[in-house]
């Protein structure tokens, strides 16, 4: 029975979400039928909350509509729709098909979908189209997702612009992994996103879309994309590349000093701190999912910056102004501020890559609901492992927590927090090999004080041993680095080059959110000072 509280509670999620819902939805010119497929007793659920956001968008827009039918009707049939639940979307004029329910994340998919649909168009960019149009045979995509990856969407949204801007060739399949296990564990997809083109895996992880329609036409993963030199101009007084918290926090600084201001992303907003389960002590806030800290900090910038998601820088040319080249666009810039942070680091196990996004995830956030009720092991002995190790264990995962040493390097809170919940730990212990057919089944640990190695049964090996510096572009334009392979600035986060600033994990230091979002400030007056008062930029410039 559902209680009274519950009902209020769902009613005020339900008015929540329409007030966001109503203003998006006001221009929809098509209508979106709706079919939805379900069976009573399988992932009921799912299906439950497939129509309580259906019902959010249909009372904001008469243009949606939905019928709904038992998996046994004929429509059933008509549709080839064999799992439950199955949500068609305008199935007369695309082949969009999601299996499961657009919850959590992939809510802003869903919303996506309806309004590209409602308007009929997309807003691909003129580079990825050009090579969509080049696809002259059918393709089957299947992506697979999980409503608690906040990349999922980004993949999910290029995945649909192809099948709404190609529908003659292109169908979709939108899979929920949690509703799906079975679908999950046929194509070995234990990591989301997860990208198949006629039954071939074509890339792991988010991409820009312009890198999404490549591979998509060549069927491989593609890592580089060349734009058009024709792309369009944005000038501006500065340029941040990085959407983490130093990046964000150093836009709404700058924007409130008067700069025009722009930040570029290709990832997901927020960086790390987006797949963090579990926020602590940001002041302020006693305990905050990562996630919900970067929806406040980006709804914050939004309110001054305009940001560039999906667009990878491709190039940098010093200069006055500085050129910032992306996979759409180009920017005039006066300065530019690198908060490009890090990326995590790898194990370099042997099986470690060939398994990876088939047992073997760096991100417990996105990947972690699949081995509910199954045991994994967990890499690592700083605050990152443990406060992972905390939260697979909350969700029903069994794990074992794999360290290199004799201690934790974890805050000690975290450790208590852990040995209070009977967490294993194997200390000195040390991965050496990752094995498994198609997706993990073992792992061999070698104990390095007494030498004895020994191979455990586990279904996943979760990774967090710390991150290495996202240097790459800097290196390329010639900015100096540390001897750590930091970027190497003075007190006014200004690096070698004129015009070139740095903020944030990039630069080392404590690699807090709140020293990120600290260097992301004082960057951003920095910057400001050095525009206003060119003394500072000649004076460096000569030294
Ligand atoms: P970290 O503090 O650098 O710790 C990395 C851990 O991985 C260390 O225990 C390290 O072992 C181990 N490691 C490194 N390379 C390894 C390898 N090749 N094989 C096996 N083990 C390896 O990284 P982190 O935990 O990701 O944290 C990053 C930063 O974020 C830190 O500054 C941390 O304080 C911060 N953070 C803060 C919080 C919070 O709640 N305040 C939460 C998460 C992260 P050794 O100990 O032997 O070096």
């Amino acid at each position: 029975m559902v209680n009274s509280e519950e009902t209020k509670s769902e009613g005020a999620v339900m008015k929540q979400l329409q007030a966001q819902l109503k203003p998006i939805f006001k221009n929809l010119s098509h209508e979106v039928p709706l079919l939805l497929f379900t069976r009573p007793g399988k992932n009921d659920p799912f299906s439950q909350a497939t129509r309580f956001i259906i019902r959010a968008v249909r009372e904001v827009s008469s243009k949606i509509t939905l019928r709904e039918f038992d998996l046994s009707h004929d429509q059933a049939k008509k549709w080839k729709v064999h799992h439950a639940p199955t949500l068609l979307l305008d199935p007369e004029h695309y082949h969009v098909r999601w299996l499961g329910a657009p919850i959590g994340e992939e809510t802003r998919t869903f919303v996506e979908a309806l309004l590209m649909m409602g308007q009929g168009k997309t807003d691909l960019s003129e580079d990825a189209r050009k090579v969509l149009m080049k696809i002259d045979s059918p393709r089957q995509i299947k992506v697979f997702v999980s409503p608690s990856c906040p990349y999922c969407p980004q993949q999910a949204v290029n995945a649909l612009k192809s099948a709404i801007e190609r529908p003659e060739a292109i169908t979709l399949e939108i899979i929920d992994i949690q509703a799906n296990p079975e679908l999950a564990d046929q194509y070995s997809a234990q990591s989301v996103p997860q990208t198949y083109a006629n039954d071939i895996l074509v890339a792991q992880g988010a991409q820009t879309e312009e890198l999404f329609m490549l591979s998509l036409q060549r069927m491989e993963q593609q890592t580089v994309f060349i734009p058009d030199n024709d792309a369009e101009e944005v000038e501006a007084d500065l340029v941040i590349i990085g959407g983490g918290p130093a990046g964000l926090t150093a836009g709404i600084y700058s924007a409130r000093s008067g700069l025009r201001t722009v930040i570029i992303e290709k990832g997901a907003l927020g960086g790390q701190v987006a797949t963090t389960p579990i926020v602590e002590n940001y002041p302020g806030l006693t305990q905050v999912g990562g996630k919900a800290l970067v929806d406040l900090m980006t709804s914050h910038a939004l309110e001054y910056v305009k940001i560039f998601p999906g667009e990878e820088v491709m190039d940098m040319v010093p200069g006055d102004p500085v050129t910032v080249l992306t996979t759409r666009r180009r920017f005039k810039t006066k300065a530019v501020l690198l908060s490009t942070g890090a990326v995590y680091r790898r194990l370099d196990a042997p099986g470690e890559t060939r398994l990876s996004g088939h047992g073997v995830s760096y991100c417990s956030t996105c990947d972690g609901p699949l081995f509910r009720g199954k045991s994994v092991i967990l890499v690592g002995g700083g605050n990152s492992a443990v406060t992972e190790a905390l939260h697979l264990h909350n969700i029903g995962v069994k794990i074992i927590l794999v360290h290199r040493r004799d201690s934790l390097r974890a805050q000690e809170h975290l450790t208590k927090n852990l040995l209070a919940n009977n967490i294993p730990i194997f200390y000195n212990t040390e991965v050496k090999e990752i094995q498994g057919k198609n997706k993990v089944e073992e792992v061999v640990l070698l104990n390095n004080v007494t030498g004895e190695t020994r191979t455990v049964p586990t279904d996943g090996v979760f990774i967090a041993v710390g991150y290495a510096p996202a240097v790459e572009l800097a290196k390329k334009t010639g900015i100096e680095l540390t001897p750590e392979g930091y970027i190497k600035r003075d007190a006014h986060h200004r690096t070698n080059i004129p015009g070139i600033y740095s903020a944030g994990d990039v630069e080392g230091g404590y690699k807090q959110i709140v020293t990120a979002a600290g260097q992301g400030a004082e960057a951003a007056m920095a910057i400001f000072e050095d525009l206003v008062n060119p003394y500072w930029i000649s004076k460096q410039a000569a030294a």
